[in-house]
């Protein structure tokens, strides 16, 4: 008789998703977290009265989290206190102009217009084009399995849509930017989010330039910090008996001859027997250290090994005592798209650290959204920027500082005025911090990279091919990265779970 039905390996909203539905269902579940908190990297922290965002900073497609609360018998609304994010964000362009665009696609397309009317009717098509997609497909692409060739096959089928939006899938981000847009301004202010899904828009798939759509269908930001929504799933599956272990480092999954996953062994040495073990981390990690490669064909050691890590990013937080003259939750500061592609290849594949005149990235105030996160009158900057996961020859604990502080600098000098000298705390996260923090190889922040070759059917499977058992919650598997799309992995491995081992 095993100790749990379902012992989960680290409390994400990935884990935890799949955690809570499971207890819901009448599972004993206990979900083990490393860590001395939940949410992974949707998660929040406290210094000196600041609340910090670990990584994610807004939700939405908002329907694919809601699905997650229906099983939960609730809704999002009702778990958690979501604020609205209107405008949805601003830009600062390079020779400092900005431009702020509103949740709604005519007032978007209006500051559009503005730099450009010809590209003020791209916008107004381009957004059809994908409301179509949306209107046609319904999201439902997200909640379905994608662990064989006839799972990908069958959602074709299933969701006729998808054929006829194939061509995006073949396309690139930047090939998409060209289709609808003509102005470089306007094709900048719409580049940046390709790094939402982890790559520049010469390597996204063309699918991908949903997003900046996407968030006019709202952006929604959780009053409190990103972790209230873990915190939901952690309580809602408490209810239901879900039991969830801090500071429990898991070092193996245990595996018995006949290829079964058995439980897992902790670093304290404690062994916990389960008849199914979820996985909510880097899959890499999770087969070559934690099963071991013994238990591993050649072709799935070889398989495993061949993915690569996702993009990270250094994250600096300022606590600062005014009111930064920034317009919008989030400001996106852009550069020539070219230069945006070419920085993939010139700086971060060869680890080299970008300059702060090089810099483009992403800066959130979520105080603008929340003043509770920050003492009065104080306010919250994130800095979001570029630099490569691993460093050629030198290591992030030896230019952390030195690269947050000119970066700093250099925003108050050309961005943000003003913002030197009213720094009250900077906390630093490198991607080794990240890494460290997360045990998150690379601080890869989608674990692997989400070009075609590693998408739906080409990610590691929900349900392993190797073990049984095993199943898998997160951003290694379809659909990849981010807290809705996680969440919806989450419900896809519960389903699984409960069709099979313990129906
Ligand atoms: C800087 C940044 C910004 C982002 N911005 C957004 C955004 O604005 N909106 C959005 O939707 N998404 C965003 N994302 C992506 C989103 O946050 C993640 O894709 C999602 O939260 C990942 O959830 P997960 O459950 O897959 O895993 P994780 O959040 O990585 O959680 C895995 C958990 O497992 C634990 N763990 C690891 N190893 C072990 C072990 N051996 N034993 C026990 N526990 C272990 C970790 O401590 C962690 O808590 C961002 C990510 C980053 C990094």
């Amino acid at each position: 008789m095993a100790d749990y039905d379902v012992v989960i390996i680290g409390a994400g909203v990935g884990g935890l998703t799949t955690g809570s539905i499971l207890a819901k269902r009448g599972k004993k579940v206990l979900v083990l977290e490393q860590s001395g908190q939940v949410g992974g990297c949707c998660s929040t922290y406290d210094v000196n009265g600041y609340k910090y965002d670990i990584g994610a900073s807004v939700v939405e497609m908002i329907p694919i989290i809601e699905r997650a609360f229906t099983e939960l018998g609730t809704t999002f609304e009702k778990e958690v206190d979501l604020i609205q994010c209107d405008p949805i964000y601003s830009v600062i362009f390079p020779d400092n102009t900005r431009m702020t665009i509103p949740m709604s696609v005519e007032g978007a397309a209006d500051a559009i217009g503005k730099i450009s009317a010809e590209d003020r009717v791209g916008f107004l098509e381009y957004a059809r084009t994908f409301e179509s997609f949306i209107q046609a497909h319904g999201l439902d692409f997200f909640h379905t399995p994608m662990n064989t060739m006839g799972d990908f096959l069958g959602a074709f089928k299933k969701i006729p849509a998808l054929s006829k939006f194939n061509k995006y899938f073949f396309m690139t981000y930047n090939d998409v930017l060209n289709k609808f847009f003509k102005d470089p301004k306007v094709k900048q202010s719409l580049a940046y989010q390709a790094f939402y899904c982890g790559h520049s828009p010469e390597q996204a798939v063309g699918l991908f330039a949903i997003i900046p759509y996407m968030e006019h269908k709202g952006i929604y930001y959780p009053r409190g910090g990103m972790i209230k929504i873990p915190q939901a799933l952690q309580r809602l599956g408490e209810k239901s008996g879900m039991q969830v272990m801090l500071n429990a480092d898991v070092v193996k999954v245990t595996v018995d001859g006949h290829h079964q996953a058995t439980g897992v062994i902790l670093k304290d040495g404690q062994q916990i027997s389960a008849r199914v073990v979820v996985s909510n981390i880097n899959a890499r990690k999770l087969y070559l250290d934690l099963v071991g490669e013994e238990h591993l064909s050649p072709i799935v050691r070889s398989g495993i090994k061949s993915y690569q890590l996702s993009k990270s990013t250094p994250y600096i937080c300022l606590g600062v005592d005014y009111d930064p003259p920034l317009d919008a939750h989030h400001t996106l500061v852009t550069r020539d798209v070219d230069d945006i592609n070419t920085f993939w290849w010139e700086k971060y594949r060869k680890g080299a650290l970008p300059t702060p005149q090089e810099q483009f990235g992403l800066i959130c105030c979520p105080t603008k959204t929340d003043p509770s996160l920050a003492p009065s009158g104080h306010h919250i900057v994130a800095l979001d920027f570029q630099g490569p996961s691993k460093l050629a020859g030198q290591s992030w604990d030896d230019v952390r500082q030195e690269f947050s502080e000119s970066l700093v600098d250099y925003l108050s000098e050309r961005i943000i005025p003003g913002l030197k000298d009213h720094v009250k705390d900077m906390t630093i996260s490198s991607p080794l911090d990240f890494e460290r923090r997360l045990h998150n190889p690379g601080g890869a922040f989608y674990c692997f990279q989400q070009d075609l070759t590693a998408q739906t059917v080409f990610r590691p499977a929900s349900k392993s091919k190797s073990i049984k058992g095993l199943y898998l919650a997160g951003a290694s598997t379809h659909p990849g990265g981010g807290v809705p799309t996680v969440m919806a992995s989450g419900v896809i491995a519960a389903n699984q779970i409960s069709g099979s081992q313990l129906s």
